[in-house]
């Protein structure tokens, strides 16, 4: 990798982590074994004992590892560790940093899934968390306790777009030696880069735009490279602190790569979501055309925004590269190079208007998933925000008419035709006209599938 540190983003997404020796595949291979053969016991005994070379594939593979050092060079960070959902490097990330009835302090604008984590599952181990304003400063820092033990955001949320100050909060938790940790999912390390703007982990989930096509789950977890234990030990017992068998603590073994290594050797393994070397290689072809893709779902995302807004059935259009959101100039100057695919869109006429433009798109998919190079749309009312009350959906800017859409790689007029022609037939619904048409063709499915 190392000829390729100073070159360009789409220089590095194509070259980094590849390997390149004559007469070797120039991709990749997919290595789909479980383990790998050693030569004799030295070599046993030292793979167990320092993780030279490769043993089973839980704990590395080669086509993992290309991927994984793809995606760090990409997010400028230190080392990348790849699992098998977005929602299991979430998952991952806090568990390499809270213990039993530690607390963390997270946006209130997340990722359904993240959200059930903390309020379900984590809370079954005595964790605790305030939700706070992205937005508001003040209440991250009153939010911090003396046991907070990370700060937790979205670079660009769901429903409302919001943009995350990610150096005026990483600051925050800086002052007390704790990491924010930043789900950079819709924006990709090619619109923003949190780890140079002070953050201390990014997780994503691959299966979006990573992937970039749908066919995939994967997630994957950086770490900044930077742990102080000067700083950060008081609050990482386990990483300070001397193993088991009262041998050299990570901090002692790794430096500053301490966090990383810890999560890489005892979390990501032990707990077990480890990525299929096949999905691993899908993945890193899918970030192969990542700029490319990224660049032109901004642009379409913007194109089918501004449209949006100048329609009548519209009464609001949550999209951050629109002059109209409240986060557009934090917006332009973390996203300089566009703004992402997903957005939502509030129609006049409510949950009528919004299943009848769900269920009269073509183009369009009406399916839960997002960064695809297809164009997607989904009711969250009904799905991705059902598990909330009325106060916290308004909250989050979904009412009973916003439909999420996230833009594909299209041409852009023929994704505006199409929600042209899903909006044409509301005049008639207005009327009563299409209702029985409407009626006839099902309900909207009324399922959270997060
Ligand atoms: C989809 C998503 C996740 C979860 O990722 P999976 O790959 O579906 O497990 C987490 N965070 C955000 C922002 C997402 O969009």
């Amino acid at each position: 990798m190392g000829a390729q540190e100073d070159t360009g983003f789409s220089t590095r997404q194509v070259h980094a982590g590849a390997q390149a020796a004559p007469a070797s595949p120039r991709t990749t291979p997919i290595y789909l074994t479980a383990g790998f053969t050693f030569s004799d016991l030295d070599e046993s005994a030292a793979h167990f004992s320092t993780g030279s070379g490769f043993g089973y594939s839980r704990t590395g593979n080669p086509t993992v590892q290309a991927v994984e050092e793809r995606i760090a060079s990409l997010e400028g960070g230190d080392q990348a560790i790849l699992v098998s959902s977005g929602q299991a490097a979430v998952t991952v990330a806090l568990l390499g940093l809270l213990d039993a009835g530690d607390h963390i302090v997270v946006s209130e604008h997340i990722y359904e899934g993240t959200r059930g984590l903390l309020l379900d599952n984590l809370s079954r181990l005595g964790i605790t968390v305030t939700f706070v304003e992205t937005a508001d400063l003040d209440a991250w820092r009153a939010a911090i306790r003396p046991r907070t033990k990370a700060l937790f955001a979205e670079t660009l949320s769901n429903a409302r777009n919001d943009v995350l100050d990610v150096s005026a909060v990483a600051a925050i938790g800086a002052e007390r030696g704790i990491p924010l940790v930043v789900d950079s999912t819709f924006t990709t390390p090619y619109l923003l880069r949190p780890i140079e703007h002070g953050a201390a982990l990014v997780v994503h989930s691959a299966s979006k735009f990573l992937a970039g096509q749908g066919a995939v789950l994967g997630g994957v977890i950086v770490d900044d490279g930077r742990f102080d234990a000067a700083a950060s030990g008081h609050l990482s017992p386990h990483l300070v602190g001397t193993d088991r068998l009262g041998g050299p603590s990570y901090a002692e073994k790794h430096g500053r790569r301490a966090r990383g290594a810890y999560l890489r050797e005892s979390v990501a393994p032990r707990f077990g979501p480890s990525p299929s070397p096949l999905n691993a290689f899908l993945i890193g072809q899918g970030v192969e055309t990542l700029s490319l893709r990224v660049e032109r779902q901004s642009a379409n995302a913007l194109a089918v925004a501004h449209w949006l807004e100048s329609r009548p059935e519209v009464e609001r259009v949550d999209y951050v590269g629109l002059p109209s959101h409240p986060h557009h100039a934090l917006g332009r100057r973390y996203l300089a190079r566009g703004s992402g695919s997903v957005f939502t869109v509030t129609l006049r006429g409510g949950l009528e208007a919004a299943r009848h433009v769900v269920q009269s798109v073509r183009l369009i998919t009406h399916m839960t998933h997002l960064g695809d190079v297809r164009s997607l749309i989904l009711h969250p009312q009904s799905t991705s925000h059902s598990a909330r009350t009325v106060a916290e959906r308004e909250r989050a800017g979904v009412f009973p008419g916003t439909l999420r859409l996230s833009i594909g790689i299209e041409d852009v007029d023929d994704i505006v035709a199409d929600l042209a022609q899903a909006l044409e037939g509301l005049a008639s619904l207005a009327r009563g006209g299409d209702r029985t048409d409407a009626a006839d063709r099902g309900t909207v499915r009324e399922v959270a599938v997060l």
